[in-house]
């Protein structure tokens, strides 16, 4: 650049000089002095142009050269409009000391001095000599000074008057014996009052101070307390060191030692702290302890817990959980599937939403005395699964409580008991089918209808050969509603087995029966027996009946259980049916009703006829 502005200005005086040369020529020949003063004044201009474009040039050239010399200086430097006390230059040591920063190419004060203040600053000092180490600090805010040693010198820069100024921290004092003494008595004080165990050897490894912890603890022992080994002074990593407290008990103690080293870093000795961390120590030991026991107990119960989630889910007996508002929280498929649902769609639904409502209501009283009495509740239930198969189930629900937020609920586990209750529908249709075989009324143990039937068909068609008299009595008991509807059901049925040995009893011949004949009534079938002899075996009927002596305050007759009788006896004809035998009977007996009760009425074929 220098290079090709002397070249600029070589080929301006060569071009220049020639010209005005032959200006002046021209002028001579023209004669005319106006014009001869133009070309001169313009020469001029064009020259002292080129003049200024060089000193420019020179002058920022050589700031760039201060400027890379200045940079890394380790002194602060910095460059001041003398007029305004503007900031126009700092370099890096300087930013860091005082904490100017740069913005492109301007610099910044920082915030607590202004341009003011630094003008304020510089006026008294002498420009022209400049000065050493200024006498004045400077002044940032009411009451700080900036301590700096300043000096300045005077430049131009960029064509205007500024101050260079040298800045750096102004040496220390050194401090005076008394400061000296009485640091050291506060460092002591601070010392003391240390909890911790605190000693400082010098080089050669002798005892230059304790704090009073240490003098207490060792007391007649120093050098138990003193660590002997080298490699401890470089070590990082604390000592551990178990020993006897002045009380006897057990203390462990961490020792950490640091090398101590003076301004100018050589080593001048050691200190050591030491700390009492027996508590610590235990704590750490107890916790541990804790810790194992609970890792213990966390898989012990992890095991629990998935042996029993095996057991849920293995089960193929459904087992389910709701809570107490009746909402699903726990299942496994089979409890799902029972209800119509898969165990994702079932869980968070509520019961009363699942179920059919009636079903919901009888489930409701279980559910009070298991959530509300703490019962474990039996029942049975009734389900159609969705491809139609019917479902006996056994419930058991007992109350549940939630391990993580103690909500009360109830834990169903159901059975499938379709079976066993197939088998006892079986078993019970098998039992009536026999009954309906056998010749035995269950209840009274006597002959049955079925039986009594047969007997009357056989016996009627030999007394047709045989002509002999056939007797039939029928027999009802009286007012035996109102026996049942007073003294209940099973009474009725205890009355009616005695009544019905009452009249075992009474039948002496083998060839005469009696049967059950239905409800509470009764048929005494007399072979060969005429109409007499029914009427004796009817009144061995009321006899025996009375000495019996069964109770019924209700019958209107007495205070005791009668019978009333219907006598029909008939020596058979061919043409005759047994049918009318019967009817015979029924009539005689209507009509013992009829007469009051308690008594006997006999038709015989003449009357039927
Ligand atoms: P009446 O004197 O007119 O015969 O009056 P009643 O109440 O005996 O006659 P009714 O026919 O009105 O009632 C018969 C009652 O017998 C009805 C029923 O309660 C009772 N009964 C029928 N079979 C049995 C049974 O096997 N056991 C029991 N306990 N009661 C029965
Ligand atoms: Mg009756
Ligand atoms: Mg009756």
């Amino acid at each position: 650049m220098l290079l090709f502005v002397r070249h600029l200005l070589g080929l301006a005086v060569l071009f220049m000089f020639p010209a005005v040369g032959q200006a002046a020529e021209a002028i001579d020949r023209v004669g005319n002095p106006v014009l001869l003063t133009a070309l001169l004044v313009t020469g001029a201009v064009i020259g002292s142009g080129l003049l200024v474009m060089l000193v420019l040039h020179l002058d920022a050239a050589s700031f760039r050269r201060l400027q890379t010399i200045f940079t890394d200086l380790p002194l602060a430097v910095a460059i001041i409009r003398r007029k305004d006390g503007t900031l126009l230059y700092a370099n890096k040591r300087c930013c860091e000391l005082i904490g100017v920063r740069k913005l492109g190419s301007r610099y910044r004060y920082p915030d607590e001095i202004t341009a003011q203040m630094m003008c304020d600053y510089l006026r008294p000092l002498p420009y022209r000599r400049g000065f050493q180490n200024a006498p004045e600090a400077l002044r940032i805010k009411p009451g700080h000074t900036l301590s700096l040693a300043v000096s300045g010198q005077p430049i131009r820069f960029k064509w205007q008057a500024a101050w260079l100024l040298y800045l750096s921290q102004p040496p220390q004092q050194p401090a005076s014996p008394d400061q000296l003494e009485q640091e050291q008595r506060i460092f002591q004080q601070v010392l003391n009052s240390l909890s911790e165990l605190v000693y400082y050897q010098n080089n050669r490894g002798e005892i230059i101070g304790t704090n009073k912890a240490f003098n207490r603890f060792w007391r007649g022992r120093f050098e138990e307390g003193v660590m002997e080994d080298e490699n401890t002074a470089s070590s990082l990593h604390p000592l551990h060191t178990w020993t006897t407290a002045p009380d006897g008990t057990s203390r462990l103690l961490e020792t950490n030692k640091t090398q101590l080293i003076d301004d100018h870093g050589e080593v001048i000795g050691t200190l050591s702290i030491s700390h009492d961390v027996t508590d610590w120590h235990d704590m750490q030991e107890s916790l541990q302890q804790e810790i194992e026991k609970r890792e213990i107990t966390e898989q012990a119960l992890a095991q629990r817990s998935s042996l029993l989630n095996t057991i849920f889910e293995a089960s193929s007996d459904p087992i389910g959980l709701y809570n107490e508002h009746g909402i699903y929280v726990g299942c496994n498929e089979p409890f799902a599937r029972a209800l119509g649902y898969t165990q994702q769609t079932l869980l968070g639904k509520s019961a009363a939403d699942v179920l059919e409502p009636d079903k919901w209501e009888e489930f409701q009283e279980a559910d009070r005395q298991v959530l509300e009495e703490g019962k474990t509740v039996k029942a049975d239930d009734y389900v159609i699964l969705e491809d139609g198969t019917p479902v006996w189930y056994e419930m058991v629900k007992t109350p549940y409580r939630d391990p993580t937020d103690g909500v009360p609920g109830v834990l169903v586990m159901a059975r499938d008991v379709t079976e066993r209750r197939m088998a006892e529908q079986q078993l019970a249709d098998a039992i009536m089918e026999l009954e309906e075989m056998s010749f035995v009324d269950s209840l009274t143990k006597v002959a049955n209808r079925r039986y009594f039937d047969e007997q009357l068909r056989k016996l009627w068609h030999s007394h047709i050969r045989e002509q002999k008299p056939l007797t039939l009595i029928l027999c009802d008991i009286d007012s035996f509603k109102a026996f049942n509807d007073n003294y209940g059901h099973q009474q009725g049925d205890y009355a009616l087995r005695e009544v019905a040995k009452v009249f075992r009893d009474v039948i002496r011949r083998e060839t005469d029966e009696v049967a059950r004949y239905g409800g509470e009534e009764f048929a005494f079938l007399l072979p060969n027996t005429d109409q007499t002899g029914g009427l004796v075996v009817a009144e061995k009927v009321h006899q025996q009946l009375a000495a019996q002596g069964i109770v019924h305050e209700y019958s209107g007759v007495g205070n005791q259980l009668t019978v009333s009788l219907g006598v029909a006896t008939i020596t058979p004809l061919p043409t005759q049916d047994y049918g009318d035998l019967v009817e015979m009977a029924d009539i005689a007996l209507y009509k013992a009703k009829a007469a009051g009760r308690n008594c006997t009425m006999v038709m015989t074929g003449g009357d039927h006829a």
